[in-house]
């Protein structure tokens, strides 16, 4: 797999053999750049068992992936009075299928992937939660040392799970943006491999993108809609699009939709001031999406405004009431955080049935790590 980091803010190229997380020269995020000519690809990725497995020559990965079969989950189309009328399409992409039921997992595959070929035993990471859990849990499977920094006020129930899945926890005075300066410090001194919300985590990522294109068949829907904390699962999903265009897979992009809550919107207030994003206290009850300003925020906007999508906020109220929707009457479980997407399209539909007529539309439901039933 050929390829390089070049940096986000400067474009400063580093080589791939790098296992640096920012730039050495200004601190911005890398993205992985490759060089398409040279990708052995099939002509399309169909007749094969949809799974993370199959995209390997779209991630910058040298051999086997680190896989615990995450990937490959449902897209199931939603039955919901009314919608049927208008001609409108509703697909959930399913997330909670996922070995930890999030779609950490899939950046996660590549990242410990990468930490092994870099020669790492000790990795670390700032988490809301279910990042910190997948990266335990495919941790222990390597035999890796993993440590989360967490921040205090986050979610209780989810530092057990990690303790549980042998993760070493760190409590941190502060949000997920001040765990993540002391997981990037931890990183450096004692030389651990810093996984979380950097560039190989943004393509194991891609592939929710990859299977949604795939299982409808190569027909690009209307609309996504996504929703954001640190705003890497849309600037992955961005990326992966934008490849399978350029890989002449697809022709156009679908309209991406970033969902926030109201209680925590930063991505939303600069889309509508048409300004900067700016750090905001998080207070969501929706944590895993509890992030004040996120690391690829710009990635996020510029994902929005270049598919005409929009970026939008719902309150928890909202949230709380379509995840019960989602549970009772679809059958789907869902944190809050995993539910926003769904409560922001519902939201939509409500006030503007006709910009919806005889559209596609897909809502990703991203993880369930709360209230789980089987423990
Ligand atoms: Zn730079």
């Amino acid at each position: 797999m050929d390829y390089c980091l070049i940096c986000t803010k400067c474009a400063c190229v580093y080589e791939r053999d790098s296992s640096i997380f920012r730039c050495g020269k200004c601190g911005g995020i890398l993205e992985v750049s490759y060089d398409y000519s040279t990708l052995k690809l099939p002509k399309r990725f169909a007749n094969a068992k949809i799974s993370q497995k199959k995209y390997v020559p779209l991630f910058p990965v040298s051999g086997k992936l680190a896989s615990l079969g995450e990937g490959g989950t449902s897209l199931d189309k939603a039955q919901i009075k009314g919608l049927d009328d208008n001609g409108t399409k509703l697909y959930l992409k399913v997330e909670t299928g996922n070995p930890t039921r999030s779609f950490k997992d899939r950046g996660s595959s590549v990242e410990i992937t990468k930490a092994l070929e870099f020669g790492y035993t000790d990795i670390v990471c700032a988490s809301t939660g279910n990042m910190g859990l997948s990266l335990a849990t495919y941790s222990k499977e390597n035999n890796m040392k993993c440590t989360i920094f967490m921040s205090r006020n986050g979610n209780r129930e989810k530092m057990e799970r990690i303790k549980r899945a042998g993760g070493i926890v760190i409590k941190v005075d502060g949000d997920f943006n001040a765990a993540t300066t002391l997981a990037e410090r931890y990183a450096k001194a004692k030389g651990a491999f810093a996984c979380g919300d950097y560039h190989y985590r943004k393509e194991g990522q891609k592939s929710v993108a990859y299977e949604i294109v795939e299982q409808l068949h190569y027909n690009v829907p209307d609309y996504i809609f996504i929703q954001v904390g640190n705003a890497t699962l849309i600037a992955a999903m961005y990326k992966a699009l934008r490849e399978f265009r350029r890989l002449k897979f697809i022709r156009k992009l679908p309209k991406l939709v970033a969902a926030q809550s109201k209680e925590c919107d930063p991505l939303v207030r600069a889309f509508d001031s048409n300004g900067k994003i700016r750090h905001i206290a998080p207070r969501t009850i929706a944590d895993a999406i509890a992030v004040g300003y996120p690391t690829f925020g710009n990635e996020g906007l510029e994902a929005v405004k270049k598919t005409r999508g929009a970026a939008q906020s719902v309150d928890d109220k909202a949230i709380k009431h379509y995840g019960a929707v989602l549970e009772n009457e679809l059958g789907v479980l869902s944190e809050p955080g995993g539910a926003a997407g769904f409560a922001c399209f519902m939201e939509n539909y409500a006030c503007n049935k006709k910009a919806f007529e005889d559209k596609e539309v897909v809502v990703i439901i991203t993880g369930n790590n709360e209230h789980r039933k089987d423990d």
